[in-house]
């Protein structure tokens, strides 16, 4: 009998689980739609069916003892809430609790971006890092925060470095005005070119491939695009001093196309202060998932010494 958990990522568009064991090895998978369009209740019970279904197809020699959930958005570890996410409609919804109670399992509950901060620790790119900064750049821009060694939570807000100002006059989902994300998102680079070209494109990775065409419009785009992000991480350098910044999220797979400009410009921001390993995540889009797999895990020991302690 071997134990595994359930790992489950909830995305805006796509909700990813997969069961791993506790050596971080991948023995099944499953995306199914969020279908965040049709309510909470739906996405609820799109996260169940996927945990059930996972669960069914194991043969007998493996054993569920936790899951782990993390989510897109505002997300309160503590009380295991999703405060608030725009992409998939959750308004403070205590998912933990209902999920431990529905699946009589240990919950691991967490953020997405965190999750996939402390996977990148844990098994990619920030191995052997105590303070890092795990930048997703993908639909949003949001970073997850490790200082020596300690994931930093701020109630849910802090990492939020895509709705900083960066000083230009653009609206962003949020609501806000100049945000990092309404410049520097993966949405928001295909959106900039098309505003400013009146062509369509296929998202951030066809203006990445004009970009090394030399299309004036999309180099303007993505120089943007960098220095809003080499401003954010700038401020989080000069307040933190990571040693290492990853950078994640479907834009990071333009790589030195990305990081080279970027590294150029944190450097500048950066004066005379110390400059950071400016890295490609390793664990792609895969991060989250393994992630919310190592808070099952940690809700499965936590679980079984409250269980020692009560014995
Ligand atoms: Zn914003």
């Amino acid at each position: 009998m071997s134990d595994v958990v359930v790992a489950v990522d909830v995305g805006g568009t796509v909700i990813k689980s997969a069961v791993v064991t506790e050596d971080a090895q991948v023995l099944a998978r499953l995306r199914v739609p969020t279908s965040a369009a049709l309510g909470t209740e739906v996405v609820y019970n799109n996260i169940v069916e996927s945990i059930e279904t996972l669960r069914d197809q194991l043969d007998e020699q493996s054993h569920v003892v936790a899951v782990g959930v993390v989510v897109t958005g505002i997300v309160d570890e503590k009380s295991g809430s999703a405060i608030h996410s725009e992409n998939v409609g959750w308004n403070n919804i205590a998912l933990r609790p209902m999920l431990a109670k529905h699946l009589g399992l240990p919950v691991g509950f967490g953020h997405d971006v965190r999750a996939g901060a402390l996977a990148e620790g844990r098994l990619g790119a920030a191995r052997g890092y105590d303070d890092y900064v795990f930048v997703a750049i993908g639909t949003g821009v949001s970073a997850g925060v490790i200082v020596a060694g300690k994931m930093v939570t701020g109630g849910g807000y802090a990492g939020e470095i895509g709705h900083v100002n960066s000083g230009r006059d653009v609206l962003c989902a949020c609501g806000g005005n100049g945000c990092v994300e309404a410049v520097a998102s993966a949405s928001a680079v295909a959106r900039r070119y098309s505003e400013l070209t009146g062509e369509d494109v296929d998202g951030a990775k066809e203006v990445a491939e004009r970009v090394q065409a030399g299309d004036a419009d999309a180099m303007a785009v993505w120089a943007d695009a960098v220095d809003g992000l080499a401003t954010a991480i700038a401020w989080t350098g000069g307040v933190i001093s990571p040693q290492a910044v990853v950078v994640g999220g479907g834009m990071a797979s333009a790589g030195e196309l990305l990081l080279a400009p970027l590294r150029e410009q944190l450097a500048i921001k950066l004066n005379i202060l110390r400059a950071p390993e400016l890295v490609q995540a390793q664990l792609g889009d895969e991060a989250g998932c393994l992630g919310s797999a190592l808070l099952a895990w940690e809700a499965f020991e936590s679980d079984s010494d409250g269980r020692e302690d009560e014995a």
